[in-house]
């Protein structure tokens, strides 16, 4: 039994572990009886721990020392202070996590040492990192992190059953937590499960409903005896409580009762809270929320490629999703009826466990196959930054680009790895830099450098650098310090998009005169290779022609620059032609060769596509075709 994986969904709210018993993924209930771990841990003053549903429950008195939604701190220096003591967001998670083990261990009657540990897709590099060591603090060996979207496709994708020539389908998974609310599309089939895309809002999920319930009932209670309970702590948790249930009740019925006794005071006497809320009233207080929904959806439909039209099904997961104002927003918004048959607070659990049952060889013909949020690159000269890894790429993955050197006699690059989707590096976030030291000395252009991006099924992104020649290497594991929140990632995505225009026009401004200091320095080696044998004429144009073309480029008008370089370059085709026929033709015609081929060669390593014009080819803005 030692062999077996559990799969726990380590959430915001609550977490939920399952395990795959008999081929079919179970849910483990907690000690208390109820399947939903409540992702919450506090602290009494004589220094016991609650986890779980007690500590929900202690929650409203003692909201001081209690912790909610660690999971929004992952991966960052937060820190929880109690008392003298402070606790990074692993080491509160690790609590919920050795809660879920311990309880799990009781309810199967074996221990448990391996799991699947889910993440929201958009988790970075750090954040999964803190997760698993969260897992190991707790004693769990974390086989595996997996995207949550991922999971619940192969919660669904199991019940479809095995049909290999199933044909591929394209799912929407809507997924509104309790304080996060996530879209992915997915392709299925075949046993096989691929994120194409996602977007969400991170700070929408079923705690708005329950605030905007809360309002209503302070703005009543307000009314009806001019006190403002927003004063009262204790009396803001009691009403943050029933807010909740009332909203769960209003699910399933069409009004609900509101009672709270002794809530308040005054010298009349006790006050208490007695009021009755429709369904209806419930709707049009929060009709908003549901409408914002609409925007995440479309902008991950929109990135994976497809068109409404294009999505086959929709998934809904989170205990949000049953509220039916939601449900019926995704039938009007999809003309379909959403999946049903899996509990949306269970789904992502289970398909934890499904994976878990693969890696230990129980369940054998599901493939994974995940995406990354962000695009991940380097900074070339410029300051520009060069994609290898277009977001939404599918992982595990691995590209690799030649690179080359900007100066001459350059023994030394820089890999600084970037993440983010705006052009210039300066506004994407830094992951980290290092050096390749020790090149050869060689005519800028010359030397090849290695650069292949790596990402593992954990979604954790090795970098490395080769020399070609020496084979000499350097390398570099993700693991930043700080991350990014989904917030940062949402503003990024955003941000490129706003600024994509002017992005556009520093990185053609960064390009144009790239290739007028390659020209100005191209012209002064042939003028110091060619010497006398370039005729007086041309010597004097193309010094002219040089100075010119600086003077442009201590100012802004690119155009001119452009114009100036083209000048340039076309005196600088005048003066090799005549080298050509006028000198040692044999000579200089091999030597050119030879720069061809490698450059070539250059080409043929980097990419499969030829590259475009203006294209940057690393610390050195290479030109095709010269
Ligand atoms: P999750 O993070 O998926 O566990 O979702 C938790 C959120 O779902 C909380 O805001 C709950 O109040 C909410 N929730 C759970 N059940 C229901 C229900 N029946 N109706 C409305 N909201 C619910």
């Amino acid at each position: 039994m030692a062999d077996k994986i559990v799969g726990i969904d380590l959430g915001t709210t609550n977490s939920v572990v399952s395990i795959v018993e008999g081929g079919e993924p179970i849910v483990i209930p907690s000690a208390e009886g109820d399947y939903l771990f409540p992702s919450v841990v506090g602290f009494s003053k004589t220094g016991e721990r609650f986890v779980g549903s007690v500590a929900k429950r202690q929650a409203v008195s003692n909201p001081d020392r209690t912790v909610i939604s660690i999971k929004r701190h992952m991966g960052t220096d937060y820190k929880v202070q109690i008392d003298d003591k402070q606790f990074s967001p692993q080491e509160i998670s690790a609590m919920i996590l050795q809660k879920i083990k311990t309880d799990a261990e009781t309810y199967l009657g074996f221990p448990i040492e391996k799991a699947v540990i889910t993440v929201p897709a958009y988790f970075s590099d750090s954040e999964r990192q803190a997760t698993k060591d969260a897992g190991t603090i707790a004693g769990l060996e974390v086989v595996r992190i997996i995207n949550e979207p991922t999971a619940s496709c192969m919660a669904y994708g199991l019940n479809k059953g095995e049909d290999d020539n199933a044909q591929t389908e394209n799912v929407l998974i809507w997924d509104l937590g309790g304080g996060t609310f996530d879209v992915s599309i997915v392709e299925v089939g075949g046993g096989l499960v691929e994120v194409k895309s996602t977007a969400g809002d991170s700070h929408l999920g079923g705690d708005d409903w329950d605030q905007r319930i809360m309002d209503w009932l302070i703005e009543d209670f307000k009314n009806r005896y001019n006190i403002d309970l927003r004063a009262d702590r204790l009396a803001m948790q009691r009403l943050k409580e029933v807010a909740e249930n009332t909203k769960i009740k209003l699910s399933y019925e069409t009004t609900a009762k509101v009672n709270l006794p002794f809530i308040a005071a005054d010298a009349t006497g006790p006050k208490h809270l007695d009021v009755e809320l429709t369904r209806a009233k419930f709707q049009e207080l929060t009709a908003d929320l549901v409408e914002r929904c609409e925007i995440p959806a479309m902008r991950a439909i929109k990135d994976s490629g497809l068109n409404l039209h294009q999505i086959n099904k929709v998934f809904l997961v989170g205990g949000s999703t049953r509220m039916p104002a939601v449900q019926d927003k995704v039938r009007a918004l999809f003309n379909r009826e959403p999946a049903s048959g899996i509990d949306p607070d269970k789904v992502v659990a289970m398909g934890a466990a499904i994976q878990g049952a693969v890696i230990a060889g129980e369940v054998k013909d599901m493939v994974l196959l995940d995406v990354t949020s962000l695009s991940l690159g380097i900074e070339t000269v410029g300051g520009i930054f060069t994609k290898l890894i277009e977001r939404n790429s599918q992982i595990p993955c691995s590209k690799t680009r030649i690179f080359t050197t900007a100066a001459d006699g350059q023994t030394v690059v820089e890999v600084h790895v970037l993440q983010g989707e705006r052009e210039l590096a300066a506004h994407n976030k830094s992951l980290g830099r290092f050096e390749l030291r020790n090149i050869p000395p060689a005519p800028r252009g010359v030397p090849q450098i290695e650069v292949t991006f790596d990402i593992d099924a954990n979604g954790i992104v090795n970098v490395s650098a080769k020399d070609m020649v020496t084979g000499n290497q350097q390398k570099i594991t993700i693991q930043s310090p700080t991350s990014l929140s989904k917030d940062e990632i949402d503003t990024m995505v955003k941000e490129a998009a706003i600024y994509a225009e002017e992005d556009g026009k520093r990185r053609e401004e960064a390009t144009v005169r790239n290739k007028a200091n390659i020209e100005i320095d191209t012209a002064e080696h042939t003028m110091r290779e060619l010497g006398e044998r370039i005729n007086p004429d041309h010597q004097i144009a193309l010094r002219n022609l040089i100075d010119q073309l600086r003077i442009s480029l201590q100012a802004t008008d690119l155009a001119k620059i452009a114009a100036d370089t083209k000048l340039l370059q076309d005196q600088l085709y005048a003066i090799s032609t005549d080298a050509y026929y006028a000198l040692d033709t044999g000579r200089v015609a091999a030597k050119d060769q030879s720069e061809e081929a490698k450059r070539q060669e250059i080409y043929d390593l980097s990419s499969d596509e030829e590259p475009e014009d203006d294209e940057l080819f690393g610390w050195f803005n290479q030109e095709e075709g010269k």
